[in-house]
C-alpha cells in the first residue's frame, strides 16, 4: 500500500538547458511537509510539471520524474488557460475569497475544468492500485475525489483545501455548485484550515446536496465523510535556525546599516486582491497624516511577489499599488528618508529570513486568506522573542496566533492604531506575546499537519469498515 499525493503542480523546478530538461525538487512548505511521505520509496506525487512538454518528449519526462517519485500529468497551454487560469483562478479563487464581483462564469472554463480533472484521474490510474491511500490537494481538483471514487469504490481518499471555504450564500452563486460538491464528497476525509471553513462546508453540503450531517460527519448514501480542521503549519526549525547562518547574518547587518533610529515594518505577499495591500498602504498614509511625529521614524518594507499579472484585475492592482506608493513617497519623503520601500519581485529565502529577523513589526492584512504562512514564518524567525505581529482577523492564522494584534483589514483606523500600539509596545509585552506564538508555531508545524491528516484518514477508513461489518 502506498501513499499517492495529487496536486495541480508537482513540487519541482524545471530547468531547460541545451534542449535537456532537469528537474529539481522544490522546497515549498507543502513539499517540505510532505517530503517524508513522498520521498520514501513507497509513495508517489502526481501533478503538472509546470511547462508544456511536447508529445515526443513525454516518455523522457516520465522517466526522469520517476527517479524522484513523481509522475506527470501533461497539460496543454489551452488547458492551463481554461482550467487553471480560467475556472480555478477566475471563478473559484475570487468566490472562495468572497470577492464575488471578480468572478467570470464562463461555460468553456467549466468544460475544461471537468476534462482536466478527468485527465488527472486517468494519469492517476496509471500508477494507482486498489489499496493505495490517496491525498488530493486544493481547489483545482475539486472533482477528482468523485471521479476516482467511481473508478475505485473502496479506496481511501483524503482531500485538503488550502484556501477558505465560503459561506453557503456565497458558494451558491456558482452555476456548477452541485457538481463541485458531489465531486468533493467522493473523499472520505475533507480538511480545511479552520473550523469556520468546516462549518461553511457542512452547511453548504447539507443544503445543496440534501445529505444529513451530525456534528462533523456527512452521511451520504454509501459512506460517512468526515470534515475537519487541520490548520497548516510551517517548517519551524528551518526558519528558526536559518537566521543564525552566516549568509543571513551578513544580510541582516547589511540591511540594518544606516537604519539605527528607524523602526522597520515588513509586509510580504503575492500580488493578489485578497491580500489587502492597498488598505495597508492607506493605513500607513493615515498614520503619517495623523501622527506626523513618526515621519522619519518608521519605514515600510513591502515585498510583492509577481503573480497572475496577465489577468487584467491583477495588472490593475499592480498599477494602483505603484500609484499609491508613488503618492505616499512623493508627499512624505525627505532627502535621506523614504516611507515605503516597495519591491515587485521575489527574493531568496536568505533575504526573506534577514527581513523577518530585522523587522520590528510584521504587518499582515489580508481581506481573506486560507491560512497565511508569512505570519508564521515571521514568528518562527524571531529567535529573541521580540517584534510585533499585526494580523488580519480574516486570515486563518488569526485563529491560532491569538497573541498577535488582531485587526479588521477594512478598518483603516484600526490598522493605524495597531501600528501605533506596536511601535510603543514595551519589550516585555512583545516577548510575552511572541513566546506564546512561537510555542504554537513550533508545536503545530508542517510535519504535525501531515501526520495528523494521515492519521485521521486512516481512522475514518477504519470506522467506515467497522460500520459495514
Ligand atoms: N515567498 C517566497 N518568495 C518571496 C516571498 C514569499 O517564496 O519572495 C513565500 C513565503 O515564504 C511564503 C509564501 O511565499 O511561504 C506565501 O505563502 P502565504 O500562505 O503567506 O500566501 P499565498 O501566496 O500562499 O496566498
Amino acid at each position: 500500500m502506498k501513499t499517492v499525493i495529487i496536486s495541480n503542480r508537482l513540487p519541482v523546478k524545471i530547468i531547460e538547458k541545451n534542449n535537456e530538461y532537469t528537474f529539481i525538487p522544490s522546497e515549498g512548505g507543502l513539499a517540505t511537509g510532505l517530503g517524508d511521505v513522498y520521498k520514501t520509496g513507497n509513495s508517489i506525487w502526481i501533478g503538472w510539471p509546470g511547462i508544456e512538454i511536447p508529445e515526443e518528449r513525454q516518455e523522457e519526462v516520465i522517466q526522469k520524474l520517476g527517479e524522484l517519485n513523481l509522475y506527470p500529468v501533461f497539460l496543454t497551454q489551452e488547458e492551463i488557460n481554461l482550467y487553471y487560469e480560467g475556472f480555478s483562478n477566475e471563478i473559484l479563487w475570487p468566490v472562495f475569497h468572497y470577492l464575488v464581483t471578480y468572478a467570470h462564469y464562463e461555460q468553456t472554463y467549466w468544460d475544461c475544468y471537468k476534462s482536466v480533472n478527468e485527465k488527472f484521474a486517468k494519469s492517476a490510474m496509471q500508477v494507482l492500485s486498489r489499496s493505495d491511500k490517496i491525498w488530493i490537494q486544493d481547489y483545482q481538483l475539486l472533482l477528482l475525489p468523485g471521479i476516482l471514487r467511481e473508478k475505485l469504490p473502496n479506496s481511501t481518499i483524503g482531500f485538503f483545501q488550502h484556501i477558505p471555504f465560503p459561506s453557503y450564500e456565497i458558494f451558491r452563486l456558482i452555476p456548477w455548485r452541485e457538481e463541485l460538491l458531489s465531486g468533493l464528497i467522493g473523499a472520505d476525509l475533507i480538511g480545511f484550515h479552520t473550523y469556520d471553513d468546516v462549518r461553511h462546508f457542512i452547511s453548504t453540503a447539507t443544503r445543496l446536496l440534501l445529505v444529513n450531517s451530525s456534528s462533523n460527519v456527512l452521511n451520504s448514501n454509501e459512506r460517512q465523510i468526515v470534515i475537519e480542521a487541520f490548520p497548516m503549519g510551517i517548517d519551524y526549525d528551518k526558519f528558526s535556525s536559518f537566521t543564525t547562518t552566516e549568509t543571513v547574518q551578513r544580510e541582516i547587518s547589511n540591511f540594518k546599516t544606516g537604519k539605527e533610529g528607524v523602526k522597520i515594518i515588513l509586509s510580504i505577499d503575492r500580488l493578489d486582491y485578497s491580500k489587502g495591500i492597498l488598505e495597508r498602504l492607506r493605513a500607513l498614509e493615515l498614520l503619517l497624516q495623523i501622527h506626523p511625529e513618526y515621519i522619519g521614524k518608521i519605514e515600510l518594507f513591502m515585498i510583492v511577489v509577481p503573480s497572475r499579472d496577465t489577468v487584467p484585475q491583477y495588472s490593475e492592482l499592480r498599477e494602483q499599488i505603484d500609484q499609491l506608493v508613488g503618492n505616499i513617497n512623493a508627499r512624505y519623503r525627505s532627502m535621506d528618508w523614504i516611507p515605503v520601500n516597495y519591491f515587485y519581485r521575489s527574493f531568496p529565502i536568505e533575504v526573506l529570513s534577514a527581513l523577518y529577523s530585522s523587522a520590528d513589526i510584521c504587518l499582515v492584512t489580508p481581506m481573506r486568506d486560507g491560512m497565511n504562512l508569512v505570519s508564521k514564518e515571521y514568528v518562527a524567525s524571531r529567535n529573541n522573542n521580540d517584534g510585533v505581529l499585526i494580523l488580519s482577523e480574516m486570515a486563518g492564522a488569526s485563529k491560532e496566533l491569538m497573541d498577535a494584534l488582531i485587526v479588521n483589514p477594512n478598518n483603516l483606523g484600526d490598522i493605524m492604531e495597531a501600528i501605533v500600539i506596536a511601535l510603543k509596545m514595551p519589550l516585555e509585552e512583545q516577548q510575552h506575546r511572541m513566546k506564546a506564538m512561537r510555542a504554537t508555531v513550533e508545536k503545530f508545524n508542517v510535519n504535525h499537519w501531515v501526520n495528523n491528516f494521515i492519521l485521521k484518514l486512516n481512522e475514518v477508513k477504519e470506522s467506515q469498515k467497522s460500520l459495514l461489518t
